[in-house]
């Protein structure tokens, strides 16, 4: 009995790793999240079984039933594959997934994938640490904003670049924290929306306006000198306040 927990990568299939990519090719039976590209969903053979737990609104997907539901398909099947959105681990609840099947004693392989953390911005020209703009990226999760859970003490007063996930509805409020606690309004801030995709968008801003960016989920918010950067223009940098050291 086994489990391959597989990283899908921030988007488009040709970002899979190999050993994911084989890992589909082979699969009887694969069990994903929502934001899964449809690229990557082509790679699965047409007879294999598709099952989508994507915790949407109104689906009734918990991670109590996801669990379950792979102890269960692992006892029936040789082959099962667990898909997520760029790296498992990078909150995407794989270590939680990876104790319930040991538990229930089966075993799991890991295929890493490339996050959407480090490589979305990318997809924006944005590199998350640039000689003479960051010396270092934290990657921490909006969610929770709402309720005090996500502590941005520290942070505020650093100059590392700030990535964050799961920021879209909150990103007001995460950039008033922010701000409170010592990043000037005037730090440069860029949001890519579904990077790597066929659709992906960068809007580009400070973070005293943050708020007002009209952008929309699955997004990445990054803050911090690099985020005036577009390494795709020929001009090397955008905006204003920003020298390259
Ligand atoms: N494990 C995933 C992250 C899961 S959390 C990873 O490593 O990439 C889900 C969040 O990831 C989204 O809310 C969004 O902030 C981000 N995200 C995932 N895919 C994205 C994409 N293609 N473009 C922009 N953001 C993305």
């Amino acid at each position: 009995m086994s489990v391959l927990l597989v990283g899908a990568g921030p988007g488009s299939a040709d970002l899979l790793t190999l050993r994911a990519a084989r890992a589909l090719e082979s699969a009887e039976v694969v069990v994903h999240d929502r934001l899964i590209d449809p690229s990557v969903l082509a790679l699965v053979r047409h007879s294999a079984k598709l099952i989508n737990v994507g915790k949407g609104p109104g689906d009734g997907f918990t991670q109590g039933h996801i669990n379950d539901l792979l102890i269960e398909l692992a006892q029936r099947y040789e082959r099962v594959v667990r898909l997520k959105g760029g790296d498992p681990f990078v909150f995407g609840r794989g270590g939680e997934e990876w104790l319930a099947l040991r538990a229930a004693g089966v075993a799991v392989e890991v295929v890493p994938g490339l996050t959407s953390a480090l490589a979305g911005p990318l997809a924006g020209g944005i590199p998350v640490t640039h000689r003479g703009f960051s010396r270092g990226v934290v990657i921490i999760t909006g969610h929770g904003a709402d309720d005090d859970a996500v502590d941005l003490v520290g942070l505020g007063r650093s100059e590392l670049t700030l990535v964050i996930l799961m920021g879209v509805a909150q990103r007001a409020r995460l950039a008033r924290a922010l701000i409170d606690d010592g990043r000037p309004a005037t730090t440069p801030v860029a949001v890519i929306e579904r990077a790597w995709t066929a659709s992906q968008r960068t809007r580009r801003s400070v973070l005293g306006k943050l708020g007002d960016l009209d952008v929309h989920a699955p997004a990445i918010i990054v803050v911090g000198a690099v985020a005036a950067l577009d390494l795709s223009e020929t001009l090397a940098f955008v905006g204003s306040g920003v020298s390259v050291g």
